[in-house]
């Protein structure tokens, strides 16, 4: 599978769609999701083309590794769960069932998230 220049977040990295954003730095966007499933629900995506965790944990470079994760607790500052708690989650590959594929996690949070997986 190649990467999909024209997937929803391609497009809201190059500013063709709008978006609600929590957090930017050179390698990494952060938004507010457009059906949040949480009181808080961030969407943290880095701005190379990757297509899923596996992608990019494989393909791309320490820095923007380094600047992903360092992101995640900026954008928990932000959005005000960085004490309270908060639940990291990306969907990859066929059993994750992404919806979007451009690598992604979610940033759920502002509530008692309770159980952290339940099957359909
Ligand atoms: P996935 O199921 O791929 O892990 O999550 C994709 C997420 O992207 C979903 O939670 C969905 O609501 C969100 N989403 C889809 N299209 C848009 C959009 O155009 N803008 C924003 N902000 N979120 C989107």
């Amino acid at each position: 599978m190649s990467y999909d220049m024209n997937n929803i977040f391609a497009k809201i990295i190059r500013g063709e769609i709008p978006s609600d954003k929590v957090y930017e730095d050179a390698h990494v966007l952060a938004f507010k999701d457009i059906r949040p499933q949480a009181k808080v629900h961030v969407l943290i995506i880095p701005k190379g083309p990757y297509i899923s965790s596996q992608d990019f944990s494989e393909k791309a470079s320490d820095v923007e590794i380094v600047a992903f994760n360092r992101a995640i607790a900026k954008v928990a500052k932000a959005a005000g769960v960085a004490v309270t708690g908060y639940r990291v989650i990306a969907n990859t590959g066929p059993d994750g069932r992404p919806e979007v594929p451009h690598y992604h996690v979610h940033i759920l949070g502002g509530q008692n998230m309770g159980r952290m997986v339940s099957l359909d």
